[in-house]
């Protein structure tokens, strides 16, 4: 059977053809919502996807614990580290930037104080998207096996296996089977708090499918899909803002969040419309930020993932519930 044009375009697989980096990569600047100044360093590594801080044993993704609020992702180091407990906010858009240029294999250091809270860090702002980061990561990287680039070397250890779940895998909280739901449907009540979930499926390619609902007009219900390489990245996905809700700003400032967030690098959003430098990018630009952090949550994982993933109105909670849920199928497999 002849396949569609948009077939086509996922049986590419592209969202999961490698690069590795050539040069190191390296960020300085403000913490969305610490505030306060830190510095990265991305360099190319045979092993995979690892972090650590200044002067430290870099780890893999794969052993950190995640914790995802409303407003971010964090990785913290495990009881074993020299660096027990401490966590690193705000990992979503540099692991974004990371896996939608298909790197894989890169070891990041964070370097700053751990003013504000003890024990917290937090990666660098990029203006609240992840373009130009994306976009210094694909100069300076260069195909798996493309011995052409630069006389480089055919490097097949740098290909990751992509982990392919054989069965469905979902976030906790899915509302399916939650007995406390039944009855508001079975009555007919609409739900007032209609369910978040995120769920891997079999494919033997990867893409995702977000849907986004809110009540502000501006954002509303909007469906994305994303499955691309590189390219595609750049053009659909990283120019993407951060968005937050003017009645929320407030409460996030006094809470310690948002001190670094600016209309630069944040759509800020109320029942009038959106106020943002430059107007917005996409007119959806809300659901491709949406995805452009599920890239980011998923790559927690430590390796690409060939899956369909199905995320409805989740968040980091469930974007990373569904990565810890993979994690322990993966170590299991
Ligand atoms: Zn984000």
């Amino acid at each position: 059977m002849k396949s569609s044009p948009s077939e086509q375009k996922y049986l590419r697989q592209s969202y999961l053809r490698q690069r590795y980096l050539q040069q190191p990569v390296f960020r300085r600047g403000k913490g969305l919502h610490s505030g306060l100044e830190y510095g990265l360093s991305i360099e190319p590594s045979d092993g995979p996807l690892s972090l650590c801080l200044e002067g430290g044993e870099a780890l893999p993704l794969s052993r950190f614990s995640l914790e995802g609020g409303g407003r971010g992702s964090d990785l913290i180091f495990p009881d074993e580290s020299p660096f027990a407990r401490k966590r690193v906010r705000t990992c979503e858009h540099v692991l974004s930037a990371l896996a939608g240029m298909g790197v894989w294999r890169a070891k990041l250091t964070v370097s700053g104080t751990e003013a504000g809270s003890p024990g917290f860090l937090e990666m660098p702002g990029l203006d609240g998207c992840a373009e130009g980061l994306a976009r210094e990561i694909l100069e300076k990287s260069a195909p798996v096996g493309d011995a052409s680039v630069r006389g480089s070397p055919v490097r097949e250890k740098a290909e990751l296996a992509p982990f392919r779940p054989a069965f469905p895998v979902h976030s906790g909280g899915v509302a399916f089977a939650d007995p406390s739901r039944t009855e508001p449907s079975q009555t007919g009540t609409p739900r007032t708090d209609p369910p978040r979930f995120a769920v891997a499926l079999p494919s033997p390619f990867f893409h995702v499918t977000c849907v986004i609902d809110y009540a502000a007009a501006p954002i509303g219900t909007r469906i994305f899909e994303y499955g691309g390489g590189p390219e595609d990245y750049l053009e659909e996905i990283a120019p993407a803002r951060t968005f937050v809700m003017r009645e929320d700003i407030e409460a996030l400032r006094s809470a310690g969040l948002a001190l670094g967030g600016s209309l630069d690098s944040a759509v800020v959003v109320d029942a009038a419309g959106t106020e943002t430098a430059g107007g917005l990018r996409f007119p959806d630009e809300f659901v491709r930020h949406k995805v452009l952090d599920l890239l980011g949550d998923l790559a927690c994982l430590g390796r690409p993932l060939a899956a369909h993933v199905i995320a409805v109105r989740a968040g980091h909670a469930q974007h990373l519930q569904l990565t810890e849920k993979l994690r322990s199928v993966l170590g299991g497999a």
